[in-house]
């Protein structure tokens, strides 16, 4: 999973560039920099890759989702849909532009429930954001269709899964546009980071004013001191050494997935001897990245067994309804409504009226799934020894 296992001289000599002219800044500073511009490069090669029309490079994956969700428009009044298992920033960046997240069913994909996104529809709703979870894709062309449908954007949530594809077409160039993050421990790193892809121009051009004070980057006399602004923005801009490191890591990430299929398809062979055992659904298993191996158990006792056997082993897994930070119900902040402000915002109104209650039993089949499922996490470098302790593991768990 993490780009940094394959850090080297390309990283290397991508910064020395930059160090090299003295100049961290994306924009300005003409002469000096000699025409380096590692961040505008980033962002081109990112764009081409997915082959998508234009590329926003932003500080990070959750300032991506926010910066996309301004550009399209949402805020106070209006509701923007996601699943219940997803990472906390999807939502925090849902509720910071000021509208209130409504949370699907995940099915067997481990992402939003098409069936149940029909339901949670209504004249309130403004964006839907499915999330490719764990590497791999929603059911991206059911989830568009029906959004189109209600004339309702959507934002795809990429962040887990760079170089994800449908049939060839690239994860986040599905609906209006797809954000992704290049944190510590994505498949590609800048450390932090994130990039919004999109084809609509009018959108890119917005987002490239709004997460840089709303500068409008024409070229004019006064140099960026003499640039207009439409309206109001904010500071999100990912700086030169970031890019750097984008293009170095873009540039190894097909050969990044491929190795992790390859230690993936090493772990579902051993797991598939598990009685009953069920691998998470992909629409396109192609097109995965195999970030995580997801195995689903029959029941959530015979999960528990499991995963006491390869706790034992020394290579537990992970059990989402045990982790605080990625399912529905565990996230107290939310349910209780905590926050720094003294009026209550964004979970109450200014006047103190609270404008949403979370009930943690809203997504039983999510529950359900997440119960009975165990994820591994794949790194690009695993040693032979390593795979074959967890699918010994793995064996002796599937006959005990
Ligand atoms: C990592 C992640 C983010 C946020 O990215 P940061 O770069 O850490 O801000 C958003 N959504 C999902 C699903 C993530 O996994």
């Amino acid at each position: 999973m993490p780009g940094f296992e394959v850090f080297g001289d390309e990283e290397k000599r991508q910064i020395s560039d930059v160090l090299d002219t003295g100049v961290l800044f994306r924009y300005e500073f003409g002469e000096q920099r000699k025409n380096v511009y590692k961040v505008l490069e980033f962002e081109k090669n990112f764009a081409s890759y997915c082959g998508a029309g234009f590329a926003q490079a932003v500080t990070s994956g959750t300032a991506a989702l926010k910066v996309a969700l301004a550009a399209l428009g949402v805020g106070p009044g209006d509701e923007v849909i996601t699943q219940g298992f997803t990472f906390v920033a999807t939502w925090e960046a849902i509720l910071d532009i000021g509208a209130i997240p409504v949370f699907t069913e995940i099915d067997e994909t481990l992402n939003m429930d098409p069936e149940d996104l029909k339901t949670k529809i209504n004249d309130k709703t403004r964006c839907i954001i499915p999330v490719h979870m764990l590497g791999a894709m929603a059911r991206i062309e059911e989830i568009v269709a029906i959004a189109s449908k209600h004339n309702i954007p959507v934002l795809e949530d990429t962040a887990q899964a760079a170089g994800g594809t449908i049939k060839g077409q690239h994860l986040g160039t599905f609906g209006n546009c797809g954000t992704f993050s290049f944190d510590s421990v994505k498949t590609m790193t800048t450390g932090e980071g994130g990039m919004i892809i999109t084809n609509d121009e009018e959108m890119w051009r917005t987002m490239s004013e709004y997460h840089d004070h709303g500068h409008d980057h024409v070229v004019n006399p006064g140099g960026r001191g003499g640039e207009g602004r439409r309206f109001v923005g904010f500071n999100y801009r990912m700086m030169e050494l970031q890019g750097a490191m984008g293009i170095a890591q873009l540039a190894k990430l097909d050969s990044m997935i491929a190795a992790q299929k390859n230690h993936k398809a090493k772990l579902r062979q051993a797991a598939s001897a598990i009685p009953g055992v069920q691998f998470r659904s992909l629409v396109d298993e192609e097109g995965d990245t195999a970030t995580f191996f997801a195995f689903i158990m029959e029941s959530s006792e015979q999960c528990q067994r499991i995963n006491a056997i390869l706790k034992e082993s020394g290579v537990g897994a992970i059990n989402f309804s045990e982790n605080s930070w990625h399912f529905y119900p565990s996230w107290e902040h939310l349910m209780k409504g905590s926050t720094i402000t003294a009026s209550g915002w964004p979970f109450a109104e200014p006047g103190g009226k609270r404008r949403v209650v979370y009930d943690p039993n809203l997504l039983p089949q999510s529950a359900d799934i997440m119960s009975r499922t165990l994820v591994y996490p794949v790194s690009v470098k695993m040693s032979d020894e390593q795979l074959k302790k967890m699918c010994d593991a793995l064996g002796r768990a599937a006959t005990a």
